[in-house]
């Protein structure tokens, strides 16, 4: 059938899908061909880059051995909304062009979702973001099939409620949903390595304080504060954190899987969580994320997002930096801006901020003035500091003896979280670092002996209510771990020895 014989007056659809920030959206692809001057226009504000996949569409349909229609063809995209942009609707404007001229029919391509870029030998290429689109479109429930590239496939096999079918050309594509061939096997789905890297907790000595506020930081989900000369072993401790917490459940993997494959493309992840730890020269960009052509590449923050962000030497990092955390550490999101629009990234991450007690950092010879002890100190800003449950100064190590192992952590860590749920009513499953203060001060009370403790112990240093709060939210998590019901003065004691308030930098 030639393009002068087909009628004019139906709309032929396809299904496509774009990310946006990190979220995948499913787009309607209709192809209307009309008498004309041949010619190709896609409507639905697409980008630059959509406009130039006008030629690759056509050179890729015309060298996989179809005729390209003679009329005039419009594509709409739809939602008609702003965020469009990338290569990756190539496949679908092609696959809708396609069942325009009838190369295939409306039922072969049903509830099949078409992502990737086209070469100009009709060959089938990825795109990046993949995983988190591929986690948009199984959650709109539309498609039940994505056709992908063989490495894009590979990458959003483990997006489950969707079947993924790998195909490397425009042509292929087309023989699989006619039927003409067998439809290619879906990628194995790649299981999470099961224990990953993360450093044994046994490997420290000598630090069985710092080793107990890092179980409780595993336990209650706090933000943490090392203070303490270099070699007193911050970072050690700090890369051991991972290795404590609940391995990942299945949506968080995907949902690591997403950032990452944004962020590099890089596929494996691993059921320990993330643990970050950029440097504090990096850049702002590398740290809270930013747009990288057509893309949202998530920073730091983001990869972080389940798991650990370490700053090491946290005062040397920029004021715009160490500001910019404050909105993760609120809502577990990052906003990134990008032209004319700003998107969120997840990123909730516990944080673990390591310095030292002053400029210098040579405790036994410092000569460093107050002043600038105090200036040191001031970088990490009032602010910022509110949110950080536990600090604790380090000192060099003392002893050989070996902290417990990082298995039998982990188990204590599990059942002290199951207790903290148990609490659901009234928490509303929070973790216990993330307890509002009025539920602190109301339903969970300390013992009356543990709230006059804790008076008179705020009352003598004159602590801010917050301050107080920290205590509280760290005296649950001693109990939690230690199989108390209610924390009482044992608990509110050790808590406030979590709290070292003349040590943080
Ligand atoms: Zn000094």
């Amino acid at each position: 059938m030639t393009a002068a014989e087909l009628p004019l007056s139906t709309v032929a659809e396809a299904y496509g899908a774009v990310c946006v920030g990190l979220s995948g959206q499913v787009v309607q692809v209709q192809v209307h061909l009309s008498n004309g001057l041949p010619g190709m226009t896609i409507v639905g504000l697409p980008d630059t880059s959509i406009n130039e996949s006008r030629d690759r569409v056509r050179a890729a349909v015309v060298t996989s051995g179809f005729a390209w229609p003679t009329g005039r063809i419009t594509v709409g995209l739809s939602p008609a909304f702003e965020h469009k942009r990338g290569s990756g609707l190539d496949f679908a404007v092609a696959m809708g062009v396609l069942a325009r001229v009838g190369d295939v029919t409306d039922r072969h391509i049903d509830r099949a979702v078409f992502l990737g870029e086209l070469g100009l030998d009709g060959s089938v290429r990825d795109v990046p973001g993949a995983v988190a689109t591929a986690l948009g479109v199984a959650r709109a429930g539309h498609a039940t099939r994505i056709f992908a590239a063989p490495r894009t496939a590979e990458q959003i096999a483990r997006v489950p409620g969707i079947r993924v079918v790998p195909v490397a050309s425009l042509r292929e594509a087309v023989q699989v949903v006619r039927g003409a061939v067998p439809e290619p096997a879906p990628p194995p789905v790649p299981d999470p390595i099961p224990d990953g890297e993360f450093g044994e907790l046994s490997d420290v000595q000598g630090q069985p304080f710092a080793c107990w506020a890092l179980e409780v930081a595993a336990a209650g989900g706090h933000h943490l504060l090392l203070s303490g000369s270099p070699g007193s072993g911050k970072t050690m401790l700090a890369q051991r954190l991972p290795g404590l917490l609940p391995p990942l459940t299945d949506d968080q993997v995907l949902e690591v899987a997403a950032i990452r494959d944004a962020s590099d493309g890089a596929g494996g992840v691993s059921r320990v969580p993330p643990f970050c730890a950029p440097h504090h020269t990096a850049s702002h960009v590398a740290m809270v994320g930013g747009a990288v052509g057509a893309y949202s590449r998530p920073g730091q923050v983001s990869l972080a997002h389940h798991g650990v962000l370490f700053l090491d030497e946290a005062p040397e990092f920029s004021r715009m930096t160490l500001e910019c955390l404050r909105q993760p550490l609120e809502d577990g999101t990052i906003s990134i801006a990008r032209a004319a629009v700003s998107e969120r990234l997840p990123a909730r991450f516990q944080l673990v901020l390591a310095g030292n007690p002053c400029p210098c950092g040579d405790t036994a010879h410092c000569q460093c003035t107050s002043v600038e002890i105090r200036r040191y100190r001031a970088r990490l800003s009032r602010p910022l500091l509110d949110r950080i449950d536990l600090r604790i100064g380090l000192h060099p190590p003392r002893g050989a003896r070996p902290a417990d192992p990082t298995r039998t952590v982990r188990e204590r860590v599990r059942r002290a979280r199951e207790r903290s749920a148990s609490r659901h009513e009234v928490t509303g499953g929070r973790l216990n670092a993330r307890i509002p203060p009025q539920v602190l001060r109301g339903a969970l009370a300390p013992t009356a002996d543990g709230v006059a403790l804790l008076e008179r112990v705020s009352g003598e240093a004159r602590w801010s209510r917050r301050g107080t709060d920290r205590v509280l939210r760290v005296a649950w998590t001693v109990a939690d771990l230690a199989g108390v019901d209610r924390p009482g003065t044992d608990e509110v004691q050790r808590a406030i020895a979590l709290r070292a308030p003349g040590q943080s930098p």
